[in-house]
Order: structure tokens, then sequence, then C-alpha cells
């Protein structure tokens, strides 16, 4: 298939951008890393009037260490979020979640803004804004707003921006953390997810003095486990504990049969997902 006819524009800042989509009236589609939109456009599920690439504004392609958070531009790469050394140090458990994503050709395209704003509910890095409960800057004609992905997601493929809003920038906090890990199960190595968790937790001498929880795959949305992370806290940790944590991850989601698996074999693979990251984190030495 061929996409429809549309215009392009190429803008060099992300106000030219805003300006090109204020005139579309709605009509138009800004242009990322490519890798979702494309197919969309030839197989005329999406017929924008005109294309709005994003790919000319240099001063969307960062990683800043800002202390106590790390600011990615919306432009930024899988691949760069793969092998960043600053990631690898202060946001752990999405170093390990970017090898993951896809296969090697679309992590050099992808982009976090494109996965953000494409909103699957199978995608690593939607997950790993919610996880870290991460501010998305969005800009559009009447300036700059932060979103929280609770509200950011609204259901599968879709999110909260306005016809005229582009996300340029997203903000992860630090965790304070002594243990972690991300663990997925996909049908083939790089396909979307069927299931996967990220847990992060800090220990005291008695039990747990911090846990985070989100798991993807098992609703229309990634979601973070509030109700399992108090639960987590008010548990000590003792050879039961993984198994006491993957039960109780288990009785919190309902997902949906569905072409690529059965409601229960999800919660199944999620169970065993749950038990194995908490045991890898409860692995680690701090
Ligand atoms: P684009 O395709 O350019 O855009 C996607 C959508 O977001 C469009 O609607 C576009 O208008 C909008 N958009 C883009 N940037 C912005 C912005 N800054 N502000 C507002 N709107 C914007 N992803 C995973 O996470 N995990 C996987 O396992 C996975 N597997 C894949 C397998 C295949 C075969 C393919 C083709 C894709 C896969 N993807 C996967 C998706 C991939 O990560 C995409 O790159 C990503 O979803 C979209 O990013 P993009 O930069 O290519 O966005």
């Amino acid at each position: 298939m061929k996409p429809a006819k549309f215009d392009y524009v190429s803008p060099l800042t992300v106000e030219a951008a805003v300006e090109a989509l204020v005139a579309s009236n709605g009509e138009g589609k800004v242009l990322a890393g490519g890798q979702s939109l494309l197919p969309l456009l030839n197989f005329r599920m999406a017929r924008p009037s005109i294309l709005v690439d994003l790919n000319g504004i240099e001063e969307l392609s960062y990683i800043e260490d800002r202390g106590d958070r790390i600011a990615i531009g919306a432009l930024t790469r899988h691949r760069e979020l793969e092998h960043s050394p600053l990631i690898a140090a202060r946001l752990p458990v999405m170093s390990a979640a970017m090898r993951h994503v896809a296969h090697l050709a679309i992590r050099n395209r992808g982009t976090i803004g494109g996965s953000l704003s494409h909103a699957d509910p199978a995608a690593e890095l939607p997950m790993l804004a919610t996880f870290y409960e991460a501010n998305i800057q969005v800009q559009g004609p009447s300036g700059r707003r932060t979103i929280a992905p609770k509200e950011f997601f609204v259901d599968a493929l879709t999110n909260c921006l306005e016809p005229e809003e582009i996300v340029v920038e997203v903000e992860f906090p630090v965790l304070k953390q002594d243990g972690w890990a991300f663990e997925e199960v996909a049908r083939r190595f790089g396909d979307f997810a069927l299931a996967s968790i990220a847990v992060s937790v800090l220990r005291g001498p008695s039990g747990f003095k911090a846990a985070r929880v989100a798991v993807m795959g098992v609703a229309d949305k990634p979601r973070r486990l509030e109700e399992a992370e108090a639960e987590l806290l008010a548990m000590g940790f003792d050879e039961r504990t993984p198994d006491r944590f993957a039960e109780m991850i288990v009785s919190q989601v309902s997902p949906n049969d569905d072409l690529h698996a059965s409601a229960d074999y999800r919660k199944h693979l999620l169970g065993q997902l749950a038990k194995r990251a908490l045991q890898t984190a409860l692995a680690m030495k701090g």
C-alpha cells in the first residue's frame, strides 16, 4: 500500500512545528522516528493533510542529568537510551528494558516522544514513564504544560494531547533503591510484550522502606500498582516473600483474552515474572 497524498514541512524549531500544526486545523501529524506512523500511513489508517517532521529540531535530542532527575528530549532515539552510561547508572530499570524494544533497526529510528504519543499498551517506554512517574512536558500554541502519565495515557493507542501539542521532554525522577528488576515475556525477542513487570525496592533492617511496581500487557494502558507497593511495605522479607508478592500481583490485574494470549495465560505469566523480579531485586547487594 502507498499513503494518501500529504504535504510535508521540516521546521527547525518547536515553535515553528506548533505553528504548522495550528495552520493544519487538526489535520496535521507529527513525524518522529516514523516506525509506527509510516505503517499507519501506508495502510491508510491515518490520512493527515500534512506531516510536520521533527527530525530537524536538534534541541529535542538530549539526555541531561539534573541531579535527582534525568531529562530526555522527545527526539532521543531508543538506541541512545539503551547505550547511555548515564541512563545505566541513574535509571537502571530503563536501561534493562530498552533492549526489549523491537529490533535494532527500529531502535535506531524510534524516539521516546513517538513511543509515548503512540501509547501502545505493550510498549516499554509508556510503562517506564508510568513506573518512574515521569513528567511529560508538552508544548502547544499557549506554551508548555506538564502532564502525569496517569493523565497522558487515556486508553490503548490514545493519549490526551490536543492536536496542536507536541511532546518536547520527559523527566524521570531517580529512585532511591537497592534492588530492582525488569522482566518481560514476548513471543519472540523484540516483539511487543505479552506481560512485563518492573520492580524497585529499598530495604531497611527489618523490611522494605520503599517499593515501586508497574506492569504492562495486562490492561489497556500500563499500570503502576500502588496497592501492591503498600502491601509489600507491610511485608517483612523471608523466603516466602517472592511467592506472596506474585500472588498479590496476579490478584490485582484483570487482562482480557485477545489474539495473542488468553487472560489466564497472561495472569500466569505475570505471576511468574513478578516472583522472578522480586527474587532478582532481593539478590542485589545495593
Ligand atoms: P512515529 O512513528 O514517528 O510516531 C508515532 C505517533 O506519535 C504518531 O501519531 C506521531 O504523530 C506521534 N508523535 C511522534 N512524536 C511525537 C511528539 N514528540 N509529540 C507528539 N506526537 C508525536 N515499541 C515498543 O515499545 N516495544 C516493541 O517491542 C516494539 N516493537 C515494534 C515492532 C515493530 C515491527 C515496529 C514497526 C514497531 C515496534 N515498536 C515497539 C514501536 C517503536 O518503538 C516505535 O518507534 C514507537 O512506537 C514510535 O516512535 P517513533 O519515534 O517511530 O514515532
